[in-house]
């Protein structure tokens, strides 16, 4: 009967605990930062495979950091991203924050537009949505063990916890307002502008 209590009494904790974690949304969309295939140059992957629940599911420490759910809104390379892509989580998001369903957003994202998707989304919602989104991606696709985006989505789930209200990117440990970065078409690197 003892066990039973300090079995119930630790469950209730680890609810407690689970409750009081923020709860961050992932809007998935594709890129590589979910790509595989035979080499991890451009040629030899096809981006946005690996659904978001895999990625979500890598991040070993992924329960402590908040309540994480993912939803795939799309699965495209970003060099192929739509208008009706971006109205979608456009959409998505303001829904999210109206209804109080997440405390912030995070995007997964190809890094060939991420700054345009995040141009659009700053435009589309209202400023009274009052909540951080992010977006990150990756350059190494996530099947080559070298690939920065398990790194760059952890990035991202911290900096959507502490960032004030506003659109973000979240690359290579470093963050930056949406309209505050552009990405080196030479190196690839994101950098503030
Ligand atoms: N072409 C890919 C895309 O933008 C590259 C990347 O994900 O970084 O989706």
């Amino acid at each position: 009967m003892k066990k039973l209590f300090s079995l119930l009494a630790i469950l209730i904790l680890v609810a407690q605990v689970q409750a009081q974690l923020p709860r961050i949304i992932i809007l998935a969309t594709g890129g590589t930062i979910a790509g595989t295939g035979a080499s991890s140059d451009r040629a030899g992957y096809t981006a946005g495979k690996i659904p978001i629940e895999d990625l979500i599911g890598s991040i070993p420490t992924v329960k402590k950091i908040a309540n994480i759910t993912g939803e795939q809104v799309a699965s495209v390379g970003s060099q192929d991203m739509t208008i009706d892509i971006w109205k979608k989580l456009a959409i998505r998001a303001n829904e999210i924050f109206t209804k109080n369903e997440a405390d912030a957003i995070v995007i997964t994202h190809g890094t060939d537009t991420m700054v345009e998707t995040a141009a659009a989304l700053a435009a589309a919602l209202p400023p009274a949505s009052g909540k951080t989104i992010v977006l990150t991606g990756a350059m190494v696709p996530y099947a080559f063990g070298s690939s920065d985006g398990l790194f760059n989505l952890g990035s991202a789930l911290s900096f959507a916890q502490t960032l004030p209200a506003g659109v973000y990117l979240a690359m290579n440990g470093r963050y930056f307002q949406w309209d505050r970065v552009r990405k080196n078409r030479e190196t690839g690197v994101f950098e503030a502008i």
